[in-house]
């Protein structure tokens, strides 16, 4: 065996191993289902298909081509919107779509601050500066974790924006589009929600209905809280034909040549699920994080937004500053087996000593983790975190607890020999 290969492998099934036994609490992360899982395996993943399907730019795409329209019909009907691009290859490959279709250089965009949880896409340095456009932030209530409903209603009438973004990364509750809806229709703006953490609930009719309450697109990853492939999407209920023509032309030539067909296939299967099973699991995914919100906060930590029930989405905010702050309690937890991400809080005044970890309850929901279950998750926080006993001591807990959930729920069951059907098909 080739040294090099026989390193990497060892590496991932060191990956595996240790996934195994941990508790995955990023918010922005998610597992496959075995069917989804399945089709970044088959041949798709080996060719290309430029355009859209009927018009490409290379022979060979029969099958792509009914995947693809198949795909996206499915896209339209689990989000009820007559426009569907599932050619995006990421949520930030999709914004840049948006904002090559719809801005110009040095127009104004107004969106979230990153202190206050927005996405690093939409920051100078992120894809809203690639595209040169001046960025303008709404007032943010901290306490509320949400905009300042009045002080942005008088901002988006002083700054009248091309594009008003909404949605963040740590987001916690809906955003109030309903309440800026009459403004937003007054001044013109597009209205553009980028949903890449809170798309699974949304597609299960929870959280909010963006584009019922206002929005005219969305954009998102496909693999937060939908538990799809690493992949992008955008939804839009767009104006005329004219912007709908724009918004394809955005994506390819735009952003995209070929995207990565392989995972738009398995984004399909993810689709299919999702209209299956969407809604039960988004409702657990909230129960849960409310469950773990109490149950932290019950055990001394300092969860946001306590007098709002902690969250309305699968995420949680918690302040750490007083146990060593968000990047070394962060670490200890990781030596736990419990995988987290330190975090910007709003009220920090350094970017870069975060004094807050966020945790997603997406994940654990999916391996069939349920309220009951956040107390556990909780203790073992606890255990890290105020008591400060040893992690590795914790982690041999975490690891037992993991025994209990091993398969992935809220999917169409696999045959016991499906990921070998593609192989058989190709040379080995
Ligand atoms: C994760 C995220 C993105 C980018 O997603 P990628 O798929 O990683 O490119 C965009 N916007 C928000 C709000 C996000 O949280």
């Amino acid at each position: 065996m080739n040294e090099d290969v026989a390193f990497i492998q060892e590496q991932v099934d060191r990956h595996h191993v240790w996934f195994s036994e941990s508790l995955p609490m990023i918010a922005s992360e998610n597992i496959i289902s075995p069917l989804a899982r399945e089709m970044l395996l088959v041949d798709f993943q080996d060719r290309y298909a430029e355009g859209l399907p009927g018009e490409r730019y290379y022979q060979g795409n029969e099958f792509v081509d009914q995947v693809e329209v198949r795909v996206t019909e499915l896209a339209k009907r689990l989000f009820r919107c007559r426009h569907a691009d599932v050619r995006p290859i990421s949520g930030t490959n999709a914004n840049l779509a948006v904002l090559f279709a719809l801005a110009e250089p040095s127009d104004t965009i107004t969106s979230v601050a990153l202190s206050d949880g927005a996405h690093i896409s939409t920051a100078k340095f992120g894809a809203v500066g690639v595209r040169g456009l001046k960025t303008i932030t709404y007032p943010f209530n901290t306490r509320d974790m949400n905009l300042d409903v009045d002080g942005t209603i008088k901002l988006l009438r002083e700054v009248r924006p091309k594009i008003a973004l909404f949605g963040q990364s740590v987001f916690l509750f809906p955003t109030p589009l309903k309440e800026l809806r009459d403004t937003l229709q007054e001044i013109g703006s597009y209205v553009w929600y980028d949903g890449a953490h809170v798309l699974g609930l949304i597609a299960g009719g929870q959280f909010q209905d963006p584009l019922r309450e206002g929005a005219e697109i969305i954009t998102g990853s496909t693999h937060k809280t939908l538990p799809g492939p690493q992949h992008g999407i955008l939804l839009a209920e767009p104006r005329d034909e004219k912007m709908e023509k724009k918004l394809l032309r955005a994506v390819f030539p735009g952003v995209v040549s070929n995207h990565h067909l392989h995972a738009m296939a398995s984004l399909g299967i993810t689709l299919a699920e999702h209209l299956e099973f969407g809604r039960a699991y988004a409702e657990q995914i909230m129960r849960n994080a409310k469950a773990l919100g109490q149950a932290l906060h019950e055990r001394g930590l300092r969860v946001l937004c306590e007098h709002l029930g902690f969250t309305a989405s699968h995420a949680l905010a918690v302040d750490v500053t007083e146990h060593g702050g968000g990047a070394e309690v962060a670490l200890n937890l990781e030596r736990a087996n419990i995988i987290t991400n330190k975090n910007l809080l709003p009220t920090d005044t350094s970017p870069v000593r975060p004094s807050g970890i966020r945790l997603g309850s997406q994940e654990l929901t999916r391996i069939g983790m349920r309220e009951s279950d956040m107390q556990d998750v909780a203790d073992l926080i606890a255990r890290v975190v105020t008591k400060g006993e040893d992690p590795k001591k914790v982690a041999r807990d975490v690891a037992a607890m993991r025994r209990e959930f091993r398969s992935v729920h809220f999917c169409f069951e696999a045959g016991a020999a499906a990921h070998l059907r593609y192989r058989m098909t190709r040379p080995a």
